[in-house]
């Protein structure tokens, strides 16, 4: 068994993962979907609100707010946020005022509401820790896999082969002069869309996968990074796991 971490970026981590069994990099995903606990806003003490939104739709906005989770805090503490503000503004989470300096919007630059001239909101925002099976706003990562691609072109010459290449929607196909083929480097970025194959037909360009390599790719909301995501998630699976071995 192979892991390659074959692209990384602030947010994102893509990872190809080489003679693991689909189930077990099926349970990872699960876990991290539901299996992470991260914090929240939970209770909204809404005392005044002239804008356009309801209350529940405010609170339910605020909930939706991605929380930096120090990964040294977990499961302890309550953390709540302030915020206080009068139009014309447009409010943004990085407005929401934290009671700790470490606990604060992931996402600064999300907007929470545009109020217009004169329309106040005042209101006290709790969080609380949960994981995804809980609720959705819990969950710290948008997070798939896919079997690695693979593209077969038996014919030398290929008519048509620039029209081809203009159909794959991640541009990763050359189609000069009848020739067609797959630009170097970029096998990996196939989306398996089979565009190129509904077009040309199976004999001029074929996809299909290869099932020993998985691509497995995790997007943070940003609550916690990506290793911590996918450490706590392991440690999840591992408790489930040994309380079943426990019990038998
Ligand atoms: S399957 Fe889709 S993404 Fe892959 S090469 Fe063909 S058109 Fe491009």
């Amino acid at each position: 068994m192979k892991a390659d971490v074959i692209e990384s970026n602030e947010n994102t981590e893509k990872m190809l993962l080489e003679g693991f069994k689909v189930s077990l990099v099926n349970a990872i995903r699960r876990s991290i979907i539901n299996g992470v606990n991260v914090l929240a806003i939970e209770d909204v003490k809404i005392y005044k609100n002239t804008s356009f939104m309801y209350d529940e739709i405010l609170a339910s906005r605020l909930g939706l707010v991605p929380i930096k989770t120090p990964i040294e805090l977990k499961g302890k503490g309550k953390f709540s946020f302030k915020l206080k503000e009068i139009g014309p503004k447009v409010v943004h989470a990085s407005d929401l005022v934290p009671s700790d300096k470490d606990v604060v919007p992931a996402v600064p630059e999300m907007l929470i509401i545009n109020l217009k001239d004169g329309e106040a909101i005042d209101l006290e925002a709790d969080t609380m820790w949960g994981n995804g099976e809980e609720h959705s706003k819990f969950t710290p990562a948008h997070v798939f896999y896919h079997f690695y691609p693979k593209i077969t072109i038996p014919n030398g010459k290929v008519k048509g082969a620039a029209k081809i290449a203009s159909l794959c929607p991640v541009d990763i196909l050359d189609g000069e002069k009848e020739t067609l083929s797959v630009k170097k480097g970029k096998l990996g970025e196939c989306i398996l869309c089979k565009a190129c194959e509904d077009y040309a037909g199976s004999d001029v360009i074929s996809v299909t996968s290869d099932t020993n390599k998985i691509v497995f790719e995790v997007e943070t909301w940003g609550q916690l990074s990506i290793k911590e995501i996918i450490n706590e998630a392991i440690s999840t699976l591992e408790d489930e796991v040994k309380e079943i071995a426990q019990k038998v």
